[in-house]
């Protein structure tokens, strides 16, 4: 099992953790963030993650995964793997987070949903919602990191390897634009970009 020190040891060496000021997918602002794709970047590092997440979300006994694009799609692709069942995700289409390219669920599937990292859950609560719409059994969400400190508003357990207590912040009370500096938005560009 894959422990606290040496996730972040990985995230570490992996430069996926970065400092700065950003404007999270979320919304809040944050002097830290993660990328988990430069995590997942060595295909192995990626695999080997994937396997120690698929233990933790084992004994729910999930007949598939759901990952909302883009950022679960890794993790939740070598979860999926590692636990052998199906893997599917939602994309956004006009701004609206659906299941595309043939994907269903069946009403009453026990499906986990996957994704890197959850900071508020905005993103897995709407990948939950396009499964509730196909009437699926939503068991947890599993994460590689739990950012949410408290904040998170998940209506099912969330399971992480780690819980990282960053800083994040409101605009409204950023110290960062305090200081009279300007958020990097990291999204997907260059080397410093995920969700
Ligand atoms: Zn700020």
């Amino acid at each position: 099992m894959i422990d606290s020190a040496a996730l972040l040891r990985l995230l570490e060496e992996s430069g996926a953790l970065k400092q700065g000021h950003f404007l999270l997918s979320s919304g809040l602002h944050s002097s830290a963030y993660v990328q988990c794709a430069l995590l997942l970047e060595d295909p192995l590092r990626a695999r080997q993650i994937g396997e120690e997440l698929a233990a933790l979300l084992a004994p729910l006994e999930p007949r598939s995964v759901l990952s909302p694009a883009l950022g679960g799609l890794i993790i939740g692709h070598e979860t999926a793997a590692a636990l052998g069942v199906p893997f599917r995700f939602t994309e956004r289409a006009e701004g609206q987070m659906e299941l595309r390219r043939g994907f269903s669920l069946q009403r009453g599937e026990r499906i986990v949903i996957v994704e890197d990292v959850v900071t508020t859950g905005r993103s897995s609560g709407e990948a939950a919602s396009v499964a509730e719409g196909f009437g699926a059994e939503l068991l947890a969400v599993g994460a590689i990191l739990d950012r949410t400190a408290g904040r998170g508003d998940l209506s099912v357990p969330l399971v992480a390897l780690m819980q990282l207590d960053l800083p994040a912040y409101p605009v409204a009370a950023c110290p960062l634009c305090e200081q009279g500096g300007e958020p990097d938005k990291p999204g997907s560009r260059s080397r410093a970009g995920s969700s």
